[in-house]
């Protein structure tokens, strides 16, 4: 097979290692460029480590394995620990380093905020955001945690309605449910109860869920059930299509409820906080309309919900670098098709999550078919099926990668001195971080013996 070393004496800075930024480091380096992978955190697995929950045990440690197989490669040089905009600069990166271009891949972490002013003074006082949430779930059982703690006392209150809402209120309505048994003195475990459901858990203890006395969560969602966005409805499907795939939402919602027993509320939206002692103690929901798609809210319609804390899973963005100009929530493209940000002698792209905005990517599925259906039930235990999570991501992200090559290969190469320049000064960032060119040893030396 002949070699392609089309993009030979090129450097390239992709900033995020996960799914996206491994598969397009990856392309690049088997066409002959230097990959300079820059990660804010020891391990490069982005939203499967962190934003995955800990359930989904088989399908995240294949992913860490794929994104190990693709960073494990003599071209890329991982750069672990190493966060843009607090140890590198972006400006300083784009304009004076001298790589060929920039990638960014760095996701969507930030919690799209929530819509009641004065809400983030709660923040973590009765105020607690889903991907901080997810993220202590998956990690607090190990040794060494000491990130934020939380107590999921019964009866909390969940805004949202996508996928991700319905990742939150399992992890409400498990973790109370182990608390529940472990005060009986049942130890119980986790991932059998997302598997087999509450109910068939406690059968085999002779208890019902009544029993355990514990209030559920309940998910609050400001459309109908039908609209909410749990599987996508092709633009070109026609009235009755379409109807038969908002009706399988009401579906999934009805699996997920029987399942987990969270309550759900549709057709209200936040619209005043209720503090007690400094804490969020609660919200003023108002009942809205749906209006040409739009949740209108209906004045005066506001009633008290009271709980002991609220999570805020209504979606995840891009962090902001302030280089970069916004487009409302997302960046804004020179040309949004080849994902290209800023043009320039290092052009600037974006690959991944943070080039669709979003913090999952259910609806970049073609879902002409009952495709969108079985992932949205795959993923969320509704089904026998385990399919593998980031696969279409990364086929994206392929997609991406190529035509990243294509656009890197049209520029001039770099001068022998500026590639040597170059590889010089992300040795001297890697070794800042203890990081010696191993990636398996490195991954083996950061992993904790008790990552799930
Ligand atoms: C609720 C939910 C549902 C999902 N559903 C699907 C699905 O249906 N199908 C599917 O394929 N996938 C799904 N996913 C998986 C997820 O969306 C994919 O893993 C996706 O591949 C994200 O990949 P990414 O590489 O773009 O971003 P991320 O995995 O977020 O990776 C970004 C990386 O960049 C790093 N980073 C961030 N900021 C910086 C910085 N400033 N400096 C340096 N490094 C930085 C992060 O640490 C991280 O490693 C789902 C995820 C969630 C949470």
């Amino acid at each position: 097979m002949a070699i392609d070393n089309s993009l030979a004496r090129h450097v390239v800075a992709v900033i995020g290692g996960a799914t996206a930024g491994s598969e397009v480091a990856h392309i690049l380096a088997q066409r002959g460029a230097v990959v300079a992978v820059i990660e804010q955190n020891p391990r490069p697995y982005g939203k499967i480590e962190d934003g995955l929950p800990r359930w989904h045990v088989k399908q995240r440690r294949d992913e860490y394995e794929e994104i190990n197989s693709r960073l494990d490669h003599p071209e890329i040089e991982f750069v672990p620990l190493t966060r843009l905009g607090r140890d590198l600069q972006f400006n300083d990166l784009a304009q004076n380093w001298g790589f060929s271009a920039i990638v960014l891949a760095n996701g969507a972490w930030r919690d799209r905020p929530f819509p009641v002013e004065g809400a983030d003074q709660f923040t973590d006082r009765g105020l607690i955001y889903q991907n901080s949430l997810i993220y202590w779930f998956n990690h607090y059982p190990e040794k060494d945690y000491s990130g934020p703690r939380y107590e999921l006392a019964p009866g909390g209150i969940v805004v949202g309605g996508g996928l991700a809402s319905i990742d939150v209120v399992k992890v409400l309505q498990i973790e109370t449910t182990l608390t529940a048994l472990a005060r009986r003195n049942i130890e119980e475990d986790m991932v059998k109860l997302e598997r087999e459901g509450i109910e068939p858990v406690l059968k085999e203890h002779g208890l019902v869920w009544a029993q355990l006395e514990v209030a559920p969560c309940k998910l609050y969602y400001r459309r109908r059930v039908l609209d909410m966005p749990l599987s996508d409805i092709p633009a070109a499907a026609n009235p009755k299509r379409a109807e038969a795939l908002r009706m399988a939402r009401a579906k999934i919602l009805e699996k997920a409820q029987r399942k987990y027993l969270f309550q759900f509320q549709e057709l209200r939206a936040p619209t005043g906080l209720i503090e007690r002692d400094g804490r969020l103690t609660g919200l003023r929901l108002s009942r809205t309309e749906v209006v040409d798609s739009q949740a209108r809210i209906i004045p005066g319609t506001d009633e008290e919900v009271r709980g002991p804390f609220v999570v805020s899973s209504i979606g995840s963005i891009p962090e902001r670098i302030a280089e970069i100009p916004q487009q409302g929530e997302v960046y804004r493209y020179v040309d949004s098709r080849a994902g290209l940000l800023i043009d320039g002698p290092t052009p600037v792209f974006a690959a991944g999550n943070v080039l669709t905005g979003k913090g999952n990517i259910k609806d970049s599925l073609d879902s002409g078919t009952e495709i969108g259906t079985r992932v949205a039930e795959s993923y969320l235990g509704l089904s026998e099926e385990r399919l593998p999570l980031a696969e279409v991501e990364r086929n994206r992200a392929h997609e991406q990668g190529e035509n990243l090559a294509v656009a890197i290969a049209a520029k001039p190469a770099l001068s022998a001195q500026t590639v040597a320049r170059l590889r010089v000064r992300i040795k001297q960032l890697q070794a800042a971080r203890g990081y010696d060119g191993n990636y398996r040893a490195w991954i083996a030396k950061v992993t904790p013996p008790d990552l799930r």
